[in-house]
């Protein structure tokens, strides 16, 4: 008997993004060791300093996302289940006969932001301490690569300065090409509350496109793609020009002013020309550079939009040079602040795992420094030179040069630009080793072996989120199947290639003390101080590791490492003191590049790219949870309405995108969030969720020549009317492999699945040309026009709906929420079956339309509905239906509803 015992409580963290907040997961487990999962209620730790009990829909639907369906549970090499023995013996021999024949840098690791930071000390001390290259990377070479070499430049360090306080704290708060309200839901939810109760605060979005942060914006400047470095320069030669400058800072606390000065002179002769480089109205340029002038408290926070760039160190330098000469800095509400992308990118930071990095914050220019990493492993064969980066990895890896990687927790088949050539490098490799929580990935689909690790729930360890925030993810379910810990995978194989003194860590503890004495390790040599430093933490017991609260770091000798964070970690540079050899901060000078992708007759529209509001990198656990499908279900391209006309694209229909790169074919969503000329595509959908709908595709390998992070924002693209000649929808309780056509795209639902297709030619017999994918039940309904352009096709198991399928030259008008739920129910024949074909049941009117609220599920039509009836704002909706009042994810989209009311036209509703 299986008796539930009294529910329990686990403090973890989010899987998420940087915001980095925690979670508590309310579950009760079974008096059993069974393999179960329990049920698990989430909410939001209210003693995190990182979101104070909030949460974004993301977080809040985590326990929507812990079943087992598509995960990996057992190794496997060559298609073939094996054990862990085999598996690992496998790997370490593949491994260490191809370094014995061609060299520690024919092998590579390229690791993830997603992996705790147990995980990839390990992972970066097997590589670089033993092996002997430096050829680890990580996806977080794609998200702050450039902030991290412009920290090291400008601070000696790379050190965020800041703290999210200072977020609140700002009198004036720049965000930089970050859709914070999507991307850091929590972080965007603090500015909101900061904004509520001091409404002078002043809030200013840079980014080409309105974006749903653009709601809280006292000030919107759509500035032209790429060109934030001329604005950043124009923003010095401001204040150099109104006498801003704190000569006082620059002098005692600085170096480089006068080249960096000449530079942005030169480069920003005059206002005029800063809004012309910029696309800019001059005025509102004179306003934001005028109040960033006369505002002591001002924090400039930049995510993508900066660092995803062929001059992304460049331009977040311009961007600190500017609060380093005005004295911006280390001050309550005063700082320039890199916000991560990813949950453990910080940590991954911290170990060393970029390629340019070594460990613990020394890089490869000392060798002094990486002979003190070497006595601490104790080896004789650490790397003493960078490996490569991850566009060069992965160009090595197609030269043959590489010749064994192995893939931890990312997707690179889907994420790195240019993916179909890193997808044939993969396939051309002759090992391939991936360790993953999930079986089947663009990227899995490559592996010669494939190592099941846990995942979130399962996994237990640390992670260090934007503003320096050491947390634990901790365990609270049990492990399913065959899946390891990445730590323990890793350190198996370290054994099996002789390393087992360096790699006999009894537990993830026993990791975070190492990596924690390796920071404080010959840590005071004169000149060659390293902010981080966590060696207060070295010492924590077992226990002491397990109840460890979030602090963060610096943490020197803090024997009190159970109180609150010290509040000299919490914003550093107070004092003016950096970390380069003479203490002084240096100001860059900046010679701005626009973007290499440059529009031509041929490839007319410039493309950005980003994330949508309820999803997470490629989806793998994000899709699992349907309330997080329905607000955007289908991957799509926005177009300005003026774009679309001239292109012939109406609403609704598909867009055929290519370049010399690759191609998609997507859904058209039209509004004038962009510029004409401009569009946006998401960066989620793969060929696990659509036919053709991959947009690094479209991006070449431009990178950064300092930070080697590609240029994501900016592609030059054609976009064409994809001539369908067919469209169809097809529901089913389980998932299938789509029937042969040129669009498809797969949206989970609660009772299983819907796919929207398209083709260019009609099947000539719709019966024949869906059985040949699909194995359907005898027990079937079927329509069919004469014409044979119209058909519908319902299938039973037992009476219960299995399948449907609708075809039309148009897209067929169907009752999607309606349908879903008739899968998995009983349907005799007679009428019930006839509305299946229909689409819609009897009774017409209870379309929810787009879902808003993904939390309480209220629709577009719903709230049209309930502003035709008299409410006039987000309150009163909120009064009568719930949607934006748990995580406010969607208030920007409800208040945009409430400010074009008088355009819309009532419509039926639930
Ligand atoms: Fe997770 Fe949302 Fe918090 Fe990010 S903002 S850490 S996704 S709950």
């Amino acid at each position: 008997m299986n008796c539930a015992r009294q529910p329990r409580q686990t403090e973890t963290t989010c899987p998420y993004c940087g915001v980095g907040c925690g979670v508590t997961a309310t579950y009760s487990q079974p008096s059993d060791n069974s393999q179960q999962i329990p049920a698990v209620s989430i909410s939001g730790t209210l003693h995190h300093s990182a979101n104070q009990g909030r949460l974004c829909v993301k977080g809040a639907s985590l326990a929507d996302t812990l079943d087992h369906e598509d995960r990996l549970l057992t190794p496997q090499i060559n298609g073939r289940t094996t054990d862990w023995e085999t598996a690992t013996d496998f790997v370490a021999t593949q491994f260490s006969q191809i370094i014995a024949e061609h060299g520690p840098d024919a092998v590579a690791f390229y690791l993830s932001g997603q992996l705790l930071t147990e995980d990839y000390y390990v992972a970066n001390k097997l590589m670089k301490g033993f092996i002997g290259s430096a050829n680890v990377d990580t996806n977080s070479r794609l998200c702050m690569s450039s902030a991290v070499t412009a920290h090291k430049r400008a601070f000696g360090a790379d050190i965020v300065p800041g703290c999210y306080d200072d977020i609140e704290q700002a009198d004036l708060l720049l965000l930089i090409g970050a859709n914070t309200a999507w991307t850091h839901p929590v972080i965007y939810q603090r500015i909101v509350a900061a904004k509520q109760s001091r409404p002078e605060m002043t809030i200013v979005v840079i980014d080409p496109r309105r974006t749903a942060t653009c709601d809280i914006a006292d000030v919107h400047l759509a500035i032209a793609p790429g060109s934030d470095g001329f604005l950043f320069n124009g923003l010095l030669a401001h204040l150099v020009r109104t006498n801003s400058l704190d000569h006082e800072y620059i002098n005692a606390h600085t170096e480089g002013f006068q080249n960096c000065l000449q530079q942005a002179m030169t480069t920003a002769p005059s206002l005029t020309d800063t809004a012309q480089q910029c696309a800019l109205d001059e005025a509102a340029l004179r306003k934001v550079f005028d109040l960033f002038a006369t505002t002591a408290r001002c924090v400039s926070l930049f995510s993508q939009g900066i660092n995803q760039s062929s001059s992304g160190v460049d331009k977040a330098n311009s961007i600190i040079n500017c609060h380093l000469a005005s004295g911006k800095i280390g001050k309550p509400g005063a700082t320039p602040f890199s916000i991560t992308g990813q949950p453990n990118a910080m940590g991954g930071r911290e170990v060393g795992g970029l390629a340019n990095q070594l460990a613990a914050h020394i890089d490869f220019s000392d060798p002094d420094a990486i002979q003190n990493v070497a006595d601490f492993w104790q080896t004789k064969t650490i790397a003493r030179q960078e490996g490569l980066k991850a566009i060069d990895m992965f160009s090595a890896l197609h030269r043959d040069e590489i010749k064994a990687i192995w893939i931890m927790g990312t997707n690179p088949a889907v994420s790195m630009p240019n993916n179909n050539f890193v997808t044939e490098a993969l396939k051309n490799c002759p090992l391939v080793v991936v360790s993953d929580c999930v079986a089947s990935t663009d990227t899995t689909d490559c592996a010669n072996v494939l190592l099941p690790a846990t995942s979130w729930g399962e996994k237990d360890g640390t992670v260090t989120n934007s503003e320096r925030m050491i947390s634990r993810q901790r365990q609270f379910l049990p492990i399913p199947g065959e899946a390891r810990h990445d730590w323990q995978i890793i350190c198996d194989v370290a054994d099996k290639m002789g390393f087992s003194d360096a790699f006999n860590f009894d537990n993830q503890a026993s990791i975070f003390r190492e990596h924690a004495a390796l920071s404080g390790f010959r840590n005071s040599d004169k000149g060659k101080y390293r902010l981080f430093n966590i060696s207060g933490l070295s010492r924590l017991s077992d226990t002491a590791y397990d109840n460890v609260t979030p602090r963060q770091w610096p943490v020197i000798n803090n024997p009190k490492y159970d109180q609150a964070p010290d509040s000299s970690s919490k914003r550093l540079f107070s004092n003016g003191v950096y970390v380069t050899p003479n203490n002084r901060a240096r100001l860059t000078g900046i010679s701005p590049q626009l973007p290499q992708a440059s529009c031509s007759a041929e490839y007319p529209f410039m493309l950005n790219t980003g994330r949508i509001r309820d999803q997470w990198h490629t989806m793998t656990r994000t899709a699992k949870a349907p309330q997080l499908v329905t607000h955007t279900e289908e991957p799509f391209i926005n177009l300005h309405p003026d774009d679309a006309a001239t292109l012939e694209l109406g609403f609704q229909s598909l867009a055929l995108i290519s370049n010399s790169y690759g191609s998609c074919i997507v859904r058209v969503v039209l509004n004038d969030d962009q510029q004409p000329g401009q569009a946006f595509m998401p960066i989620h959908w793969n060929q696990q969720y659509a036919s053709r709908a991959s947009v690094c595709s479209l991006f070449p390998a431009y990178s950064d020549p300092l930070s080697g992070q590609p240029e994501l924002k900016q592609a030059a693209i054609s976009i064409k009317p994809f001539a369908a000649a067919w469209y169809g929808s097809l529901i089913s309780r389980n998932a299938l492999t789509p029937p042969a056509c040129e669009y498809w795209c797969k949206i989970p639902c609660e009772q299983g699945y819907r796919y929207m297709l398209a083709g260019s030619q009609q099947p000539e017999n719709w019966q024949s040309w869906f059985e040949e994918s699909l194995q359907l039940n005898d027990d079937q309904l079927i329509m069919s026009s004469a014409n044979n352009k119209h058909f519908r096709l319902a299938s039973f198991n037992d009476h219960i709906l299995e399948t449907a399928f609708f075809t039309a030259p148009v897209p067929p008008v169907l009752n999607y929420q309606w349908l879903q739920q008739q899968l998995g129910a009983q349907i005799k024949p007679g009428a019930q079956r006839q509305m299946i074909l229909a689409g819609r049941p009897a009774t017409a009117g209870k379309e929810k339309g787009k879902i808003l609220c993904s939390c309480f599920q209220v629709g577009e039509n719903c709230i049209r509905e309930a502003l035709s009836a008299g409410c006039t704002n987000v309150e009163e909706l909120t009064e009568k239906l719930k949607c934006g009042s748990n995580c406010g994810s969607c208030l920007p989209e409800i208040k945009d509803l409430v400010r074009n009311n008088s355009k819309t036209m009532p419509m039926a509703c639930c």
